[in-house]
């Protein structure tokens, strides 16, 4: 299928140009619109996670935060506050780096998850978290 980028009238394949406006037709991709998304990180502080999509902005990544506190079935108290730090694909990797510049974050590698500067362990999964 493809389409008119003017007037957004379809065409199938065998058609180049739009008779109506006379501009080549682009091809359409199904279903490939949408961003390809990633978890860069689960943040267990909801305040650090708007400080770090900030940080992240201010570096021109953009990012999402996710609030997957409320679909833990029976909560636990100590564990209502679980944030997901979403990025572009394209953005995860540079993104990583950039907070793990930041001091004040660490991210395990093993489960994605910002854990404490001092911890050597992830106290989520038991990952070695390695000196950067
Ligand atoms: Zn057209
Ligand atoms: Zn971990």
């Amino acid at each position: 299928m493809k389409s008119c980028p003017k007037c957004n009238e379809t065409f199938p394949d065998t058609h180049f140009r739009c008779p109506e406006c006379n501009v080549e037709l682009v091809q359409l991709t199904v279903q490939n619109e949408a961003p390809d998304l990633v978890i860069l990180c689960t943040v267990l502080n909801e305040s650090k996670a708007h400080i770090m999509r900030g940080f992240l902005e201010s570096e021109g990544i953009p990012c999402q935060l996710e609030n997957i506190s409320f679909h833990a079935e029976p909560a636990p108290v100590a564990d209502l506050m679980k944030v997901r730090l979403w990025t572009l694909k394209e953005d995860a990797e540079q993104a990583r780096r950039l907070l793990q510049e930041r001091e004040s974050i660490q991210v395990c590698s093993g489960c994605a998850t910002e854990v404490d500067e001092q911890d050597e362990i992830c106290p989520n999964c038991g990952e070695r978290l390695d000196e950067c």
